[in-house]
C-alpha cells in the first residue's frame, strides 16, 4: 500500500450492487488503479473497512480435522482472497490488495489482544450461518403459541408477522425475482377448478350449474384447510387441468368435472414459487441483509407447508399457523391471493414446476361473478330503493369487484384411468414403537 497510485478503485471494477452504489454516493473522481480510467472511485482503505465489517460478521475460521494420524487440517472453507473476491464480485488482484491491507491492520490487533487472525492467507475460513436457526426457533415458538394460546395472536403474532413479511415486495434487487405477480384481465392464463363426481348422476347435478358447483362452498359448509379456517371460504384453483385434477385426489374409475375461468379484474398475487430456489444473489452489504435471509427462509418453509396435501385425519389445530399467515397476507399485506406449487405432481424437490402451480384467492364472496352477481344485484336494488336518499349504489362498481368469470361451456368430464403414486421409503429405525410416531 505504499504505492500511492494504488489507492483508488472505481465503481465499475466492483460487481456488488450495494458497494457500487456506495462508491457512487461517497466517492470522488480519481484514476482507478485497476482499469486506469478517470471515474468515481473510492479509497482502497475505505473499501476495506466496509468489507471488514461484513466479513467479520459472516466468516470465521474453518474447523480443523485430523486427516492424518496427528496432522490437523482444514478440509473445507476458502482463503480470505477467494472469499472477498466473491463477496464484492471483483478480480483476484483487487481482493489480494484488500486482504493485504486488512491483514496488516489485523496484525497489530492480533498481536496486542491475542485474537485469532481472520485474514491469514494460508488459513481457511467458512461462512457462519446463523439466521435460519433463529428463524426456525421463531417459527416453532409462533406455531406453539398460536396453536395453544390463541389470545397471543392479536399483538405479538402480528408484530412477529410484520417483522417477517414486511417489505417482501422489495426483496429482490432485480424485478424478475420479485414475488409479486399480477394477473390481468387480458392475460392468456386461465384458472381451472375441478370437482369429484362419484356417479354420472352427480356429474349431471354439477353441470346443471357449473359455476356454482365449482365455486367455493358456502362458509357454513367449509371445513377449513391450510389457508383458511373453517367458516371462511377461499377459492382454490390451478393453472392447468392436470394439476387441478391431481389436487382433488380422485380414485381410479372416479369422475371429475373441470371448469375454466377467466380473470376479469387485476389480481395482486404473492407468488410463493419464487422461493423454491435458494436465496438469489443479494448483496451482503445491504443494511437489511439479515432480514432478507430470514424472510427468504421463512417463505421457503411456509411454501413447503402449504403445498403439502391436507390429510383427512390431521387435526385442524395443525393448520392454524398457516391460516394465520394467510390471513395476514390477505388482510394486512392486501394480496388477492397466493400462487404455490402443487405437491400432488412432484414427490420430493420442487423442480421443473413450470405450469404446475396452484392459486388460492382469498375473498371467496367476490370471486365468481356468475354465482354471486345476480344475488348481489338483487340486494343492491332493494337497498337502493330503501336508501335512495343517502347512497348512490354504483352497479358498475359492484360488477367490477368480481375476480373471475366462468367460461361458458368450458366444462370437461374426466374418467380417471390411473393414478401415479410416488413414495419415500421411511426407515423403520425412525419409527418409535412406543409412541407410534416417526421421530
Ligand atoms: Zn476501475
Amino acid at each position: 500500500m505504499t504505492n500511492k497510485k494504488l489507492n483508488w478503485l472505481c465503481y465499475k471494477c466492483i460487481g456488488d450492487s450495494e458497494i457500487k452504489k456506495r462508491i457512487q454516493e461517497q466517492g470522488k473522481e480519481k484514476k482507478c488503479f485497476y482499469c486506469g480510467e478517470l471515474r468515481i472511485s473510492i479509497e482502497i482503505r475505505k473499501l476495506a473497512t466496509w468489507i471488514d465489517k461484513v466479513y467479520r460478521k459472516y466468516y470465521s475460521s474453518a474447523p480443523y480435522y485430523f486427516v492424518s494420524v496427528c496432522q490437523p487440517a482444514q478440509v473445507e472453507g476458502k482463503n480470505p482472497e477467494e472469499i472477498i473476491a466473491e463477496m464484492v464480485e471483483a478480480d483476484k488482484e483487487i481482493a489480494n490488495l484488500i486482504v493485504d491491507y486488512l491483514s496488516k491492520e489485523e496484525e497489530r490487533r492480533v498481536i496486542k489482544k491475542g485474537e485469532s487472525p481472520l485474514y491469514n492467507s494460508s488459513n481457511k475460513y467458512k461462512r457462519i450461518d446463523k439466521s435460519p436457526d433463529e428463524l426456525h426457533d421463531m417459527w416453532k415458538l409462533f406455531k406453539k403459541r398460536i396453536q395453544y394460546q390463541r389470545r397471543f395472536f392479536a399483538n405479538e403474532a402480528e408484530k412477529l408477522l410484520e417483522s417477517i413479511l414486511k417489505g417482501i415486495e422489495k426483496f429482490a434487487e432485480k424485478d424478475s425475482l420479485s414475488p409479486v405477480r399480477w394477473l390481468e384481465p387480458n392475460d392468456s392464463k386461465h384458472i381451472y377448478r375441478a370437482r369429484i363426481a362419484n356417479t354420472p348422476k352427480e356429474v349431471k347435478k354439477i353441470i346443471e350449474n357449473t359455476p356454482k358447483s365449482l365455486a367455493p362452498p358456502p362458509p357454513e359448509k367449509n371445513r377449513g384447510g391450510r389457508m383458511n379456517p373453517s367458516g371462511i371460504s377461499v377459492f382454490y384453483g390451478s393453472f392447468n387441468e392436470e394439476t387441478c385434477i391431481a389436487e382433488v385426489r380422485p380414485i381410479v374409475g372416479g369422475l371429475v368435472v373441470v371448469g375454466k375461468f377467466e380473470v376479469i379484474k387485476p389480481l395482486k398475487l404473492l407468488d410463493l414459487t419464487n422461493f423454491n430456489k435458494p436465496l438469489p444473489d443479494v448483496s451482503m452489504f445491504r443494511n437489511n441483509y439479515d432480514q432478507i435471509v430470514f424472510q427468504w427462509q421463512f417463505l421457503y418453509d411456509f411454501h413447503r407447508l402449504i403445498s403439502k396435501p391436507v390429510q383427512p385425519h390431521e387435526e385442524s389445530i395443525k393448520y392454524i399457523p398457516t391460516q394465520v399467515v394467510a390471513e395476514y397476507i390477505a388482510n394486512e399485506l392486501k394480496y388477492d391471493g397466493v400462487i404455490y406449487s402443487s405437491a400432488q405432481l412432484i414427490s420430493d424437490e420442487f423442480n421443473n414446476l413450470e405450469g404446475l402451480e396452484n392459486i388460492v384467492l382469498f375473498d371467496a364472496q367476490k370471486i365468481i361473478k356468475d354465482v354471486y352477481y345476480n344475488e348481489l344485484k338483487f340486494y343492491s336494488k332493494i337497498n337502493k330503493k330503501f336508501l335512495e336518499k343517502y347512497i348512490d349504489i354504483d352497479e358498475e362498481q359492484i360488477n367490477n369487484d368480481f375476480s373471475l368469470k366462468f367460461i361458458s361451456e368450458s366444462e370437461k368430464i374426466y374418467e380417471i384411468s390411473s393414478v401415479n403414486y410416488t413414495h419415500n421409503n421411511r426407515n423403520l429405525n425412525e419409527f418409535d414403537k412406543q409412541t407410534g410416531a416417526f421421530v
